[in-house]
């Protein structure tokens, strides 16, 4: 059963081939036997994940209409809220947090007909890029257990890539779900800010924040983005399907875009720190696309050198803002330590926070003290309207841009964890779509001698989810990677 897509699995079970109940005790044996090893899962749901699929299959057997994805075993990102189980966001802050509601995308994937299996190991408050900020242990990346998932969705991509689930919810802020599917050999979507509704996401950068499916191929991300797109009250950022409207993202996807331009960033194949084998692959993608007739134009993006700067600014700002609430005394982790009320606040955040949400709460308040405001919080937005309009500017000229995802493959646990500053140049190519908000995609496109896998990056303009997804699947079409998926 784990050789079959999404869509397969969804049909089969529609189908009556396949019951919900067996689809669910496949993906609960797969993570039996390779969890312990990947750790991918910080919770799993037997019992609320059995209730689903029963009922599923006795709507099928009853021959009642059911959802899209009804019956597919999938996961969440821990930071995405549920009814059942915990939130924990990678954190001992929220380590007993028990959420009072589902978050849209949990009560959009339930009337789908989804069987939520799981919740997905993460970085801390979704900062990092490797895993290994969770508060709780560090997942392994299903190729080479020495080598980190990418982050901070690398639990949801792991959990996809190991083939225990059929597709996961991963967020992105400034790669987090298109840097861990590139590292682990899946495709990762962050759609257009505003797609997706991200009440009941715990908000990290929340203007930057956008949550979208990992999973093996291209046609399952735009089911699982069929399922989880449109407008939602609840979000104010929710974009008013009348100005946006969601479309059919599948029935077109294998048709071929006819005088495709593509354009490659000149900055970015010339960057220093870019894996020859990464940037070998990625060429020969290009190649690929052009037999298929496409057209590569050279572009420039003249402010994409201040991407990770104006990120680190833009983000911990709004971080510092969104995680004062986790206080000890509302809800979170509360120390015992202490009778005196002012001490209950620090020793609770010292106690429940790790170093790098420190560190980035520390960054962020001072960027936006009184006296550094404008200096540093002003100038990054005003640098983040420069490389926005870059890549609209850009984006009048071609249809879309491709680049790696990130500058190098999974790299070894432990390599980055004293030195944050080469963790943050993980998301060089990916942070400034999140700027910007337009949407992306990470895509399978080789494995290097190491025999790990390598990612390409595909970039169109804002609310165009249908074409972009129609030129992944153009370059997919022509290799089943899929099929290359490790076994465990
Ligand atoms: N790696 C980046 C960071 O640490 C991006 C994280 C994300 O997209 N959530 O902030």
């Amino acid at each position: 059963m784990d050789n079959l897509t999404l869509i397969q699995l969804r049909d089969k079970i529609a189908g009556g081939d396949i019951s919900a109940m067996d689809a669910l005790d496949y993906a609960i044996n797969r993570i039996n036997k390779a969890d312990p090893t990947i750790k991918a899962y910080i919770s799993t749901h037997q019992e609320e994940a059995t209730g689903q699929a029963i009922y599923i299959d006795e709507q099928i057997s009853g021959g009642q209409p059911v959802g899209i994805l009804a019956g597919v075993p999938i996961a969440l990102k821990d930071n995405m809220v549920t009814l059942f189980g915990r939130t924990t966001c990678g954190s001992k802050m929220l380590e007993n947090f028990s959420a009072p509601y589902d978050a849209h995308v949990v009560e959009k994937l339930k009337a789908a007909g989804a069987v939520i299996v799981g919740k997905c190991n993460m970085d801390e408050f979704a900062m990092g890029s490797s895993n290994e900020n969770s508060a709780f242990f560090a997942t392994h990346n299903p190729w080479d257990k020495t080598k980190v998932p990418g982050g901070s969705s690398g639990g949801s991509a792991a959990a996809v890539a190991a083939k225990t689930v059929w597709g996961a919810l991963g967020s992105d802020t400034g790669g987090s779900i298109r840097q861990p599917a590139s590292f682990c050999g899946v495709v990762g979507l962050k759609p257009t800010y505003g797609r997706v509704s991200r009440y009941g996401l715990v908000a990290y950068g929340s203007s930057l924040d956008q949550i979208g499916p990992l999973t093996k191929t291209v046609s399952d991300a735009a089911l699982m983005l069929q399922v989880i797109a449109g407008h939602d009250d609840r979000d104010s950022t929710s974009i008013d399907e009348k100005d946006a409207p969601v479309d059919d993202y599948l029935c077109d996807i294998n048709k071929p875009i006819a005088g495709l331009k593509i354009g490659v960033v000149k900055e970015f194949m010339a960057s220093e720190g870019l894996d020859p084998q990464v940037a070998g692959a990625n060429l020969a993608a290009l190649e690929q696309y052009k037999k298929m007739g496409a057209e590569i134009i050279e572009i420039s993006l003249p402010h994409i050198q201040y991407a990770i700067a104006t990120y680190y600014l833009v983000a911990t700002a709004e971080a510092s803002g969104n995680l004062a609430r986790y206080d000890g005394i509302h809800y979170g982790h509360r120390t015992t330590n202490t009778d005196n009320v002012l001490d209950v606040y620090s020793a609770s955040r010292s106690e429940g926070f790790g170093d790098e949400v420190k560190r980035r709460i520390m960054l962020g308040t001072y960027a936006l003290s009184s006296g550094y405001y404008d200096a540093f919080y002003l100038k990054a937005l005003k640098v983040r309207n420069l490389i926005r309009q870059d890549l609209d500017n850009a984006l009048k000229l071609v249809d879309c841009i491709i680049s790696p995802t990130a500058p190098e493959t999974a790299f070894a646990m432990g390599a980055k964890t004293n030195d944050p500053l080469t963790m943050y140049l993980s998301d060089i190519y990916t942070i400034a779509v999140n700027l910007g908000g337009h949407p992306a995609i990470s895509i399978p496109c080789g494995i290097s001698e190491e025999n790990l896998p390598i990612g390409m990056q595909i970039i169109t303009p804002a609310f165009t989810e249908t074409k972009l997804l129609r030129i992944a699947r153009m370059y997919e079409s022509t290799d089943n990677f899929a099929s290359k998926l490790p076994q465990h």
